[in-house]
């Protein structure tokens, strides 16, 4: 078992977040390979932490001022033992090897609980679509798809959106995609609605969330009600929480950006939820700006020095980190638990540090792993793939009831093998096992591939 880690950090020993995603699950699905020895006998996990494809490449494009300008584009292929690899893009300068197959690792268990066929991919560039003009945006799009088109294709490899990729960069990606192919497929979700998008998919992560909020506290015979929520972000996922938590009576009391946060004991409202995304959706504008419109509203800056994240450190009842990986830790973690969260839910992807991860499972309160708590964004991008398929669109609720089946779906299934593994309320284990055990047993069907 620390075999595996010893192989991974000794071949690729700069990939930190890579090796924190894949012991978190290493140490949860042991007891899996104990009852189970056909399974290290097929080597499965020496081949599902190795993707089956890592692609790299160079991203040329032209600034306005005419300079050339060069990016690192990237797509890993990880695993597609239950369907064509699905799993977003993301663009940001923070964007290295490491991240994306951390994501990647993710995307594949998580995929498996939607219930839909879905394998796991995950790609990006270190490109910063900040402060860039929609032209400069486009002109790097359009040189990114200009190699991944190769690789891609509606039953091959689906991305979608991700950190910094939002409608516009998918509208991009796709005339590109559409140019070179000479088709018009489903090659992407997250596409607008006049052109193939589903209905729901830019609410589905942070609805799904909260939906899946929802079901972990019901198992305590509670509900949102009244609820006071801590969230972080403010991009897609960060909106579509709060819209969502606002809708079924919590009070949500913070948001963020990477330059800082805002602190509104009030509570926000729908009326000023809808100032923030027209701040952040269609003026690109800084959280701060929300605490200059709003008397009695206080900004913190973000502080690098500091050892923790002051947004974690308010009095609260839930806690949805909605913005990157590792942004809290165990110190965070200890102020959550001070301030009375007794519910953390990640929109995020790896939003807890292990250190943090490890107090909530200690204090036994309700944690629910990103992996099985934001799956509600690819499960409706599954669904946006069958109604590209079937050339058809879902109204409304129709998608909106089948994403709360899906997320009641991952609740019962994490519920379950986390008590059939002698792990009762342990939503992490809950979900590595049974996104292990599914992935694990169509590649054993699979043969050595
Ligand atoms: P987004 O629309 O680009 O918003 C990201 C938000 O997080 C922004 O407010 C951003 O602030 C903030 N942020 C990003 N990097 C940060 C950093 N290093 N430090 C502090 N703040 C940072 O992205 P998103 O789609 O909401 O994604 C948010 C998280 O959800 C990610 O972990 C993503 O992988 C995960 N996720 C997304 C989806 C989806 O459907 N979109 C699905 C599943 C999981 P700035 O604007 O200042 O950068």
């Amino acid at each position: 078992m620390t075999d595996i880690l010893t192989l991974i950090r000794e071949k690729d020993p700069g990939q930190k977040e890579f090796h924190q995603a894949v012991q978190e699950v290493v140490e949860t699905i042991r007891p899996v390979l104990d009852r189970n020895p056909e399974y290290r006998q097929a080597a499965v996990l020496e081949r599902i932490v190795e993707p089956e494809r890592v692609i790299m490449f160079r991203v040329p494009w032209m600034d306005d001022q005419g300079r050339v300008r060069v990016n690192r584009g990237f797509r890993i292929e990880m695993n597609s033992a239950i369907g064509p690899y699905k799993g977003g893009l993301r663009f940001h300068p923070s964007v290295n090897l490491s991240i994306l197959k951390f994501l990647a690792f993710e995307q594949v268990f998580k995929n498996a609980l939607t219930t839909l066929p879905m394998g796991g991919g995950k790609g990006g560039s270190d490109f910063d679509p900040k402060g860039k003009s929609d032209m400069e945006v486009m002109r790097f799009c359009q040189s990114f798809m200009a190699e991944l088109y190769r690789h891609i294709g509606p039953d091959t490899d689906v991305p979608a959106g991700d950190i910094g990729v939002g409608a516009r960069e998918i509208g991009y990606l796709f005339g590109m995609y559409k140019k070179l192919s000479n088709e018009f497929t489903g090659v992407l979700t997250g596409k607008s609605l006049n052109w193939g998008g589903s209905l729901i998919r830019p609410e589905a992560t942070g609805y799904g969330a909260v939906y899946f909020a929802a079901e972990m506290l019901a198992t305590k015979g509670k509900t949102l009600e009244g609820k006071t929520a801590l969230v972080s972000g403010s991009g897609n996922v960060a909106q579509f929480t709060t819209e969502k938590l606002i809708e079924l009576g919590a009070r949500v009391v913070t948001l963020s950006d990477s330059s800082g946060a805002v602190y509104d004991e009030e509570g926000i409202d729908a009326e000023k939820l809808a100032v923030i995304k027209r701040l952040k959706n269609i003026r690109r504008g800084r959280i701060q700006e929300y605490a200059e419109k709003y008397p009695g509203v206080v900004y913190t800056e973000a502080d690098p020095a500091l050892d923790h994240n002051p947004l974690w450190d308010h009095p609260a009842d839930c806690a949805l980190p909605c913005a990157t990986e590792n942004e809290i830790n165990g110190r965070d973690a200890e102020n959550l638990l001070k301030n009375g969260v007794f519910l953390v839910c990640e929109g995020a992807n790896m939003p807890s540090t292990p250190e943090a991860i490890n107090l909530f499972l200690d204090q036994k309160i309700l944690y629910a792993p990103g992996k099985a708590s934001n799956a509600g964004g690819v499960a409706v991008s599954g669904l946006e793939m069958s109604q590209n398929s079937m050339r058809l669109n879902w109204p409304r609720e129709e998608v909106d009831n089948r994403l709360k089946i899906i997320m009641r779906s991952i609740h019962l299934t994490c519920v379950h093998a986390a008590a059939e593994y002698n792990e009762p309320g342990n939503y992490m284990a809950g979900a590595n096992i049974a996104g292990f055990v599914k992935v694990v047993n169509a590649m054993l069907d699979q043969g050595v591939v």
